[in-house]
């Protein structure tokens, strides 16, 4: 298992690229258990006007095909959504590290309770870009979320 903060950083660069290019700050990459990047992604809502680009499924599509996804770790700066916790549990990964929760829980209950093993670094980049970002730009974050 990699270090989970080298990882997350991985996530954290994707996050700040998308909040430079004017988009929702989260980010995600998959690794392999040796620490090997497959692909890293963000969430590209604003720039391509895709609602299906969040940071998970960005990284995720950027991975390629996969055999397996049991022994690759999603990270993510962001607990995932319940769209993207159907990803992870559709796709059979077991490991999920997450930068924050405490803006947003998603389908982080639901993912434990299906046996995967969640990390949660609580970590402060993480939770500073998505609280001034949902600050300054409510309708876009409701809008990722389905919220009205
Ligand atoms: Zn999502």
């Amino acid at each position: 298992m990699p270090d989970p903060a080298a990882i997350l950083a991985v996530a954290i660069q994707e996050a700040r690229l998308g909040l430079a290019e004017g988009g929702i700050p989260i980010g995600a990459a998959i690794f392999r258990a040796d620490g090997t990047l497959l692909g890293s992604g963000h969430n590209r809502r604003v720039q391509h006007n895709d609602p299906s680009a969040h940071g998970e499924t960005d990284a995720f599509r950027n991975a390629g095909r996969q055999r397996s996804y049991r022994d690759l770790i999603m990270v993510t700066t962001l607990a995932p959504c319940w769209y993207c916790s159907g990803l992870i549990r559709q796709f059979g990964f077991k490991t999920v590290i997450v930068g924050e929760s405490r803006t947003f829980q998603g389908g982080i209950a639901w993912l434990k309770e299906n046996g995967i093993a969640i990390q949660d670094l609580d970590n402060p980049e993480c939770f500073q870009m998505m609280t001034g970002y949902i600050r300054q730009n409510p309708e876009v974050w409701n809008e990722d979320i389905g919220e009205d």
